[in-house]
């Protein structure tokens, strides 16, 4: 009845972008990017190359039509190398997809083709200091003004918003009433005048650091609109869904990278005369976290299945998103232990992944607002 076997074309995609993965981010390149806080522009082309950026789009315009569960297969794969490089590859993708969904065909025209083909990227900038869990309660204004709109204000948080050729999908306040009916979404290039951009130092995501944007009096034209006027909250959940279970996907893959290299680790280093993975108390470890990996690896894919097939999914993805990011940060606590010494240096990338896994339980939705949603779905109504 049930079949857990991934079709030849999945196989070859992972096979295909984890060759991809090992020539051209290999973990030397990854530890100088992390260290130098420096996107990875090439490897951003060597993607749009082999067209990994058309992924989830339509065949109609450039995609390659592929479903949510390929999209997470491709996830996991690049989380493998850092969950900070699925959030890169994802940000332009989502908005994209936004674009696809809500933009006029003049819009679709403009964006689709250079984002598909890698010349153009996407960021999102809806969360301000007043506005984070709680995004309805955003204060950027943008108001019109004869033939453009005027935007006022600052967002804080938003990843990529500094790299070159983005276009950042704004959310502002354009009406006085509830959120729901008084937001909207632009494109905004990210070279407009009075909009300062400025790097946010933070523990990890260093390879797509985040931003905060000042705009003062940036006129942006009126077919910067994306959606309706005022219908930018539907605009901002639509995604949202899709967001969250790739982000998954990405705690999959980086989890699993701290499992091989813990138990890699424990199967070299010899103390006392012995491999420490042959002490029972780092075989069990060891068991637990190999354990936890794959019991997140199938709610993230049974999630994403569910959202293949047009299911609502979300109680499922909030599930998978909870566990997902919160066994993160344990099974890349306990890769440090492992390590010992060598996991809490600066020379191996298990520190690089225990910083990652510390933002997974807040980006995308923090543990917190998961339960909310799980709670609610089971008929509660938290207080
Ligand atoms: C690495 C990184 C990348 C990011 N990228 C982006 C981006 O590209 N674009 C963007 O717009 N934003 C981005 N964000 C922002 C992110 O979405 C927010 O940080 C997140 O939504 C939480 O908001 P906050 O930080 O203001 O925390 P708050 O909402 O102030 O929450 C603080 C604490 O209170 C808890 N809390 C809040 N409300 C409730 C409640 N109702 N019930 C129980 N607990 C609650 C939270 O769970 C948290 O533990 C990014 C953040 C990080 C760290």
């Amino acid at each position: 009845m049930f079949d857990f076997s991934l079709t030849e074309e999945q196989l070859q995609l992972r096979e295909t972008v984890r060759a991809l993965m090992a020539r051209h981010a290999p973990s030397e390149q990854l530890r100088r990017w992390d260290e130098e806080e420096s996107y990875p522009y090439e490897l951003y082309a060597r993607w749009a190359e082999l067209g990994l950026l058309t992924l989830p789009f339509p065949t109609e315009v450039g995609g390659a039509g592929a479903g949510v569960v390929d999209l997470v297969l491709l996830a996991e794969e690049l989380g493998r190398s850092g969950y900070d490089l699925t959030g890169l590859y994802g940000t332009p993708i989502f908005t994209g997809l936004n674009v696809l969904h809500h933009g006029t065909p003049e819009q679709q025209q403009r964006f689709l083709p250079p984002l598909l083909e890698g010349r153009i990227r996407m960021s999102v900038a809806m969360t301000e200091a007043g506005a984070g869990s709680d995004a309805g309660a955003m204060r950027t204004r943008a108001e019109r003004r004869g033939d453009v709109f005027v935007l006022n204000g600052e967002k804080v948080f938003a990843s990529g918003g500094a790299v070159d050729d983005t276009f950042i999908c704004v959310y502002a306040r354009t009406g006085d009433g509830p959120h729901q009916e008084a937001l909207s979404a632009f494109l905004v290039d990210n070279r407009s005048p009075g909009l300062e951009i400025h790097k946010i130092p933070t523990l990890g995501r260093h390879m797509f650091p985040t931003t905060q944007l000042v705009f003062t009096d940036v006129e942006v034209p009126a077919d910067a609109l994306l959606g309706p006027l005022n219908g930018g909250w539907d605009v901002l959940l639509s995604g949202l869904r899709l967001e969250r279970i790739v982000t998954s996907a990405a705690y999959v893959g980086n989890a699993s990278a701290v499992v091989d290299e813990a138990l890699a680790y424990a199967k070299e280093r010899q103390q006392f005369g012995r491999r420490i993975g042959d002490f029972q108390a780092i075989a069990h470890l060891l068991a637990d976290m190999a354990t936890d990996v794959e019991a997140a690896r199938w709610l993230t894919y049974r999630a994403a299945w569910l959202l293949d097939t047009g299911q609502d999914a979300l109680l499922e993805i909030c599930m998978a998103k909870l566990f997902g990011s919160e066994r993160f940060v344990e099974i890349a606590r306990q890769g440090v232990q492992i390590l010992g010494g060598y996991g809490y240096s600066m020379e191996f990338p298990m520190q690089r992944h225990l910083r990652a896994a510390v933002g997974s339980t807040i980006t995308a939705g923090t543990s917190q607002m998961q339960r909310e949603t799980i709670a609610r779905r089971l008929g509660l109504k938290p207080r």
